[in-house]
């Protein structure tokens, strides 16, 4: 299952575990992470959104932000397109599905017998990714329609 964080206490406590200040932005950045992690947003796209919201708001802010929760792996970079990076706040492990046709990226929950493995061959692991690539269930299921 993919655990998903409902308050901002816990947003709040996680960013303090990870020896980050949780300051207003970083809560604000965070918490849009947290819901819209199916949506594995781009930083424009997350900078599109709250800028709305918080008009002081920079692009170098939401850059500096999420570098910052990459460093201490907070969230992680998924880069399944190829051409750009997208980010994802890691609660639990998960792979990812790219649809070739309509571009949704979409959490794989799978049994994965690598997904929470700590080291391989002697090297220590901290991040596994798998990128599937194919037709998602609703392209196909307007496939099967024509
Ligand atoms: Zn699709
Ligand atoms: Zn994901």
């Amino acid at each position: 299952m993919i655990e998903t964080i409902s308050n901002s206490e816990q947003l709040r406590d996680l960013l303090t575990a990870r020896g980050l200040k949780p300051t207003y932005q970083r809560l604000r950045i965070l918490d849009f992470l947290n819901k819209h992690s199916d949506k594995h947003l781009t930083a424009e796209k997350i900078y599109e959104a709250l800028a709305k919201k918080m008009p002081v708001l920079s692009m170098t802010t939401v850059y500096n932000t999420l570098n910052s929760f990459l460093k201490v792996r907070l969230v992680s970079a998924i880069t399944i397109t190829g051409t750009e990076v997208r980010y994802d706040f890691i609660t639990t492990p998960h792979h990812h599905f790219l649809c070739r046709k309509c571009g949704r990226i979409v959490d794989i929950d799978v049994d994965c017998p690598v997904a929470k493995r700590k080291s391989i061959k002697g090297y220590e692991i901290e991040e596994i990714h798998g990128y599937f690539k194919g037709i998602c269930k609703e392209c196909l299921k307007k496939q099967r329609k024509h």
